[in-house]
């Protein structure tokens, strides 16, 4: 049955907690697809724009949203603030109307798994559906999500990922593995970032125009993320604005290497970025932008990737 809004009358009411950068986004494109939703974020300026959207409700509190909605997504910044959302006290995990938890944060496997067993023995289903494309790909509803758990309750959400995400994939049936695929992701990611880092100011220095390099390396063998998205975004005219804080992205790479550590798999370059970004967290600031790594390596050398006329 479709209601008027598009949506299916009988779609479930869901719920969105942790309107950061990311869930903002969202929970936004959530709403403007006709779903309704039960908001809420610890701070009282991101639930503040919800309450012009007719069908949201602004929750007060984490357990008034597990109340009032049946399947619930968070986007929390850490494995501590998506455990105490869940399990904590006052957490989802009492809650008298969710059957569901949909995990769209990177917190890493071993708190998924934990918070899948601690659910499932209340009769909910969690899926971990982490997301990656940035603030960009949540604002376009362009991420990609991917996502694991249970199979059929997978296909059941897929209208409503498919809001989120126009790259949804199915990883597998354990709660975590695709937390797994995208902490390698990230690794990768940030990986890319401070090569490329590396890289530009070392091409500056050699006085190259940062845009001709770019362009050239974009249709060679070194492109990568941050030559094809963050460098033109958010780094040749200074911006520094592409929306992924440092401190998460060193979040995330301490949960790939205390992954490889439990798994027993060496991971050298790993070791020398998560430092980079520890330095980078000290120096900048947990909540830098991600690209603003480059300031490092352009302060070493005296030598800045700047728009050149
Ligand atoms: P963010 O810090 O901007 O947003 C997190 C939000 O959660 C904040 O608004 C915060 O107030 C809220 N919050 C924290 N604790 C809470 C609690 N106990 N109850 C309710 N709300 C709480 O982070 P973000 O950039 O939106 O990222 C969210 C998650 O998505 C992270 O795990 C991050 O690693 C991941 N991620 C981010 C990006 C990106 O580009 N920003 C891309 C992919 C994945």
């Amino acid at each position: 049955m479709t209601g008027p809004n598009g949506v299916d009358a009988l779609a479930p009411v869901l719920g969105f907690i942790g309107l950061g950068n990311m869930g903002e986004h969202m929970a936004r494109r959530l709403l403007e697809h006709g779903y309704n939703v039960v908001v809420y974020d610890v701070r009282e300026e991101a639930r503040e724009p919800f309450r012009r959207f007719p069908q949201a409700v602004v929750a007060r509190s984490v357990a008034e949203v597990g109340d009032q909605a049946d399947t619930v997504l968070v986007s929390l910044p850490s494995p501590a603030a998506a455990r105490a959302v869940a399990v904590g006290e006052g957490g989802l995990y009492t809650a008298k109307r969710m059957r569901t938890y949909v995990d769209l944060s990177t917190t890493g496997p071993l708190v998924s798994e934990e918070i899948g067993e601690a659910l499932s023995g209340r009769g909910i289903t969690v899926l971990d559906a982490p997301v990656s494309g940035g603030v960009p790909g949540a604002r376009d509803g362009k991420l990609s999500v991917m996502v694991s758990g249970s199979r059929q309750e997978y296909e059941a959400l897929l209208p409503v990922l498919q809001v989120i995400g126009n790259k949804v994939f199915y990883v597998g049936p354990k709660v975590g593995q695709a937390q797994v695929l995208k902490l390698a992701n990230n690794y990768l990611s940030a990986v890319a970032l401070v090569a490329t880092s590396e890289a530009m100011v070392l091409g500056v220095k050699a006085g190259l125009s940062p845009q001709t390099m770019l362009e050239i390396l974009n249709v060679s063998s070194g492109r990568n993320s941050a030559t094809l998205d963050k460098f033109p975004a958010a780094v040749l005219d200074r911006t520094f604005d592409y929306g992924f804080k440092t401190g998460l992205m060193y979040k995330d790479l301490s949960l790939c290497l205390a992954e490889a550590d439990r798994l027993g798999v060496s991971m050298w370059l790993g070791s020398n970025v998560r430092e980079i970004f520890k330095l980078a967290q000290e120096k900048l600031g947990f909540a830098s932008d991600t690209t603003e790594i480059v300031r490092l390596f352009e302060e070493w050398a005296s030598a800045e990737v700047k728009r050149q006329p």
